[in-house]
């Protein structure tokens, strides 16, 4: 019985050493294949390998705000030639601007004969156009209002309630949205909307809500973000800021506000 297991088990032993070693070797050279195969993929892979490394040894938000300007200083805010110029509680306009190319638009006024800057003046006549060809006939109640205007005006409000009742109802010389040139009131055939919340509710407020911003104007104060702009809900009181700025405004969401699209301070007065 054992002699013959001998022999059994060396044959078996042969068999699979002659099965097995050829198997072996056509194995190795699977695995040097595979192996060169994916260090050929590998290669490239390894490169960004060490960017985790520097993500972690030098810090990346550092490099993100320095392409990112200041809204606070950046001049598109604060030059008096951009349309984007700034005028709100926080943001005084520089001592006695007035802007160089004011103009009168040909279109229906109220109260006076008002003034724009030139290009917002070409707009205004643009939207009152489009608007009058779907049967909506504005009314512009206010333009351009210098500081001395601004300053009388404040005055007698002052004069009349005291300076908390002025700033909640007018603004400061100086701070003005309508001194820039570019803010306009605007009305419908019923006076009697004039300046009131309840123009959101006139044919002449909605279309104006809904279209102004493809002439370039944006509703400067919209409902619920006093807090932000430092004015209540004015549906009367548009801004022109160009029509591809109004759009970009437009798109962010409803009642956008100019200070939160372009991260400029407002509310209050500082004092
Ligand atoms: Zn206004």
């Amino acid at each position: 019985m054992a002699k013959k297991k001998i022999p059994k088990r060396t044959i078996r032993y042969d068999r699979i050493a002659m099965l097995a070693i050829p198997a072996l070797l056509i194995l190795i050279a699977a695995i040097f294949v595979i192996a060169r195969l994916a260090d050929g993929k590998k290669a490239p892979e390894r490169t960004p390998e060490p960017t985790p490394e520097t993500a972690v040894s030098t810090p990346t938000p550092e490099p993100t705000p320095e392409p990112t300007p200041d809204p606070e200083r950046d001049p598109r805010f604060f030059e008096t030639d951009s349309y984007l110029i700034v005028a709100n509680k926080k943001h005084k306009l520089p001592e006695g601007y007035e802007p160089s190319d004011l103009a009168y638009p040909e279109v229906n006024m109220r109260y006076n004969n008002w003034t724009l800057r030139m290009e917002a003046a070409v707009a205004l006549e643009e939207m009152f156009a489009a608007a009058a060809e779907e049967g909506v006939n504005l009314v512009m109640g206010s333009g351009y209002r210098g500081e001395e205007f601004q300053r009388v005006l404040y005055d007698g409000y002052v004069a009349e309630g005291g300076q908390s009742y002025a700033d909640s109802i007018s603004s400061r010389p100086g701070y003005s949205d309508h001194q820039t040139g570019l803010a306009t009131d605007l009305c419908g055939q019923d006076a009697a909307y004039d300046l009131t919340q309840d123009f959101e509710m006139t044919q002449e407020g909605k279309w104006l809500a809904e279209n102004a911003y493809k002439y370039g104007f944006i509703m400067r104060y919209p409902k619920g973000k006093e807090a932000i702009t430092g004015y209540a809900y004015e549906p009367w009181h548009f801004r022109y800021i160009t029509k591809a700025e109004a759009q970009k405004i437009h798109d962010a969401g409803e009642n956008m506000t100019f200070e939160e699209f372009y991260g400029i301070s407002g509310g209050d007065y500082a004092n």
